[in-house]
């Protein structure tokens, strides 16, 4: 079967031409798919029935199933976890901000990061999602909800930059004016800090906002927090950052989760004031861990983060508390999936 879910309008026509088709209908059939949210070839009426027929024997567009659905009490967040054709299992979430819809989507199934502080990679990393799999997460908000997708964020499960291939397709897709029409400007890539690959994306001509998972002041913390900071010092990823910021134009986001008696500390904070106070054009966004006994981490203090936040607001850096959205349904990533699997096994 030939998946269609995925492909771009230039791939779509290349597909149906040599089927034997005009190439006028792969735009119909993105219309339907992506603007109409029809996914039964027989139900796309304005296709003659010989083509109905033949997407119907050659062609997939594969949905992956709905799991369980969870939303927040105030409405505003929505966490669905997928199962995929495989059997694997992902996480999507919708937050609905004041200025419209916003999809986090997953990038892989599981993570190999190892990220002391997430859940997403308790069990390593499975497999990298193919490009079909990152669209119909976003695909799968908007046929539920009716409503156009204004945003996306690629800071679910996994590294998007180990998985960039197929990353890149899926935002590339979901750009297309035929599909979501979704400006770059209004994409955010999250990643840890995959060097080689944050140059790479520096050159694509994608001015997307890239978000970097900074959370420690210093090489030490980082390392003790994050196995990549092993890899990667400090000094070479924010070289990276800065490249791809001067390419790009595009600001810089770095996400810093504070955690109690690890991060967080006064020192901490200058420490974090004076690394990121003459990067150009950033901000920088303060996560509180959503942390728990099982993983033995703990948020500071409201009292503590406010200091935090104003010690590093003292450097002359735009620095915002992150709203908690989703906490009611474990919103950050990997935490829906590991609570069904530890039902699953009870
Ligand atoms: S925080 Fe991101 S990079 Fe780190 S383990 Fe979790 S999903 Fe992977």
């Amino acid at each position: 079967m030939i998946e269609l879910l995925g492909k771009n309008l230039t791939e779509l026509q290349a597909i149906i031409v040599e089927a034997g088709f005009p190439k006028f209908r792969a735009k119909q059939i993105m219309d339907y798919i992506y603007k109409r949210y029809i996914f039964d070839f027989q139900a796309m009426q304005q296709l003659p029935g010989n083509m109905r027929d033949w997407l119907t024997t050659h062609c997939a567009i594969s949905i992956p199933e709905i799991v369980t659905e969870k939303t927040a009490p105030d409405g505003l967040t929505k966490k669905l976890l997928l199962k995929l054709s495989d059997g694997n299992q992902v996480e999507t979430v919708l937050m609905k901000q004041h200025y419209g819809n916003s999809v986090c989507v997953s990038s892989q199934v599981g993570c190999a990061m190892g990220c002391v502080f997430c859940a997403s990679t308790t069990g390593g990393l499975y497999r990298n999602l193919d490009t079909h799999e990152i669209v119909a997460q976003v695909l799968l908000f908007g046929s539920l909800l009716k409503e156009r997708i204004h945003s996306i964020v690629v800071m679910g499960a996994g590294e998007p930059l180990q998985n960039y291939t197929n990353t890149i397709n899926a935002l590339r897709l979901l750009h297309e004016k035929e599909a979501f029409d979704i400006g770059y400007r209004r994409m955010t890539l999250s990643t840890c800090g995959v060097v080689e690959n944050i140059y790479l994306l520096a050159d694509e001509g994608i001015p997307i906002t890239l978000a970097l998972s900074l959370h420690a002041p210093n090489d030490a913390i980082r390392r003790e927090i994050m196995p990549i900071g092993a890899h990667y010092n400090l000094e070479n990823v924010l070289a990276a950052v800065k490249t791809y910021y001067e390419k790009t134009d595009r600001r810089v986001t770095f996400e810093y989760i504070l955690i109690d008696g690890i991060n967080s500390s006064i020192e901490n904070a200058h420490e974090l004031g004076t690394l990121v106070k003459d990067f150009p054009n950033c901000n920088v966004n303060l996560i509180p861990v959503n942390g728990n006994e099982h993983i033995q981490l703990f948020k500071p203090s409201r009292r503590q983060m406010e200091a935090f936040k104003n010690i590093v607001a003292s450097y002359g850096v735009a620095v915002t508390v992150r709203k908690e959205m989703g906490d009611a349904i474990q919103a950050a990533c990997g935490q829906l999936k590991v609570q069904h699997a530890q039902k699953q096994s009870e």
